[in-house]
């Protein structure tokens, strides 16, 4: 018999029209009455965090999610947490670097239509969810959505109605999961438990820094905030366009912000507003202006997502040293990045 724990968190899932939209209104019992006949060999139990839209996701949230797993880790064999589609990947994320090396897995999932729907995702979304939840292979923490399941540190949303909501950026699914059937592409210890694995232990974290601000630059930007956003933010990240590169028009004052500072006091790091295929600073001089000058770090092919997570969890250590901090951000966890 498997153990799973549902925790619900809100979301479409859950929601129910009301005059002024679709707000989440379902309880946990509801929605588990709603499921449709899973595998006996499956006991379930559910518990419900909190009851939000996803757009109202906050840090607070994220460390209760990671504390309610952490306090039930030992007695249910995987688990699942409903939630909004609209920063589910921002949580995935987040719970890929404060939940390392579980070798339990713990499967995010939603819905595009409320599980009252008659035409709903829900249903299969959730059945999936348990099913992959309850395969002693899975681990780690991933996304199972419309029959795809997607690293946490690799999932986007990338389409705001239809079904196939997320896809994997740069990395391809772990899994595809159809008529109750796991057909696994990735074998990598990772995601797959080895069936004789028994040197792992889970990690868990319990503090983030959000402290963290992104810039996506638009062709002409005045540079007149970047002072501001030095002033504000231990983490700065900036989504440049194309390999990646400082347009003329901020660069002056962007690197007399970066002057002021070690790299340790503000961390800068560059990404790519480009979906597929990540940065690279050293292709074009645009990139190597900044590159050539100071200290920063790189995406590279990480998601916008991860990247963000990341710093997040890096920085909320604030006494580290620039090595240490370098090293931190390009050892790769839970296949983040690849490049
Ligand atoms: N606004 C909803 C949310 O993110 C959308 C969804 O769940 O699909 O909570």
């Amino acid at each position: 018999m498997k153990h799973i724990l549902i925790l619900t968190t809100g979301g479409t899932i859950a929601s129910v029209q009301s005059p002024d939209g679709l707000v989440p209104g379902i309880t946990s019992e509801q929605l588990l009455g709603y499921l449709p006949q899973i595998g006996a060999d499956i006991d379930i139990d559910i518990k419900e965090l909190f009851h939000i839209d996803s757009t109202d996701m906050m840090a607070g949230h994220w460390l209760k999610i990671v504390e309610a797993v952490k306090k039930n880790y030992d007695d249910y064999d995987g688990f699942v947490i409903c939630h909004g589609t609209d920063t589910m990947a921002n949580t995935a994320a987040v719970l890929s670097y404060m939940i390392q090396n579980s070798r339990k897995p713990i499967v995010l999932t939603g819905a595009q239509k409320p599980i009252g729907f008659e035409i709903t995702d829900a249903k299969s979304n959730l059945q999936d969810s348990i099913l992959y939840a309850a395969d002693s292979a899975s681990r780690g923490v991933q996304i199972v959505f419309a029959g795809n399941v997607i690293a946490g540190t690799r999932a986007k949303k990338v389409r705001s109605t239809s079904f196939s909501a997320f896809t994997s950026i740069n990395l391809p699914i772990i899994a595809a999961i159809s008529n109750g059937r796991i057909i696994r592409f990735l074998n990598d210890p990772a995601f797959v438990n080895a069936p004789d694995a028994t040197d792992q232990r889970v990690v868990f974290y319990d503090s983030i820094n959000t402290n963290v601000f992104l810039l996506k630059l638009t062709p002409s930007m005045s540079p007149e905030l970047i002072p501001e956003i030095f002033r504000l933010y231990d983490g700065i990240v900036i989504e440049s366009f194309g390999a990646g590169g400082i347009p003329a028009s901020i660069k002056q004052t962007l690197f007399n912000e970066l002057s002021k500072f070690k790299p340790e006091e503000k961390v800068l790091a560059m990404t790519t507003q480009v979906t597929y295929e990540g940065s690279h600073l050293e292709s074009y001089e645009v990139g190597r202006r900044l590159t050539g000058s100071f200290e920063i770090l790189e995406g590279r092919d990480m998601t916008l997502e991860a990247i963000v997570a990341k710093l997040m969890w890096i920085l909320a250590d604030r006494g580290q040293s620039w090595e240490g901090l370098q090293k931190r951000f390009y050892e790769p966890i839970a296949k983040d990045m690849l490049l």
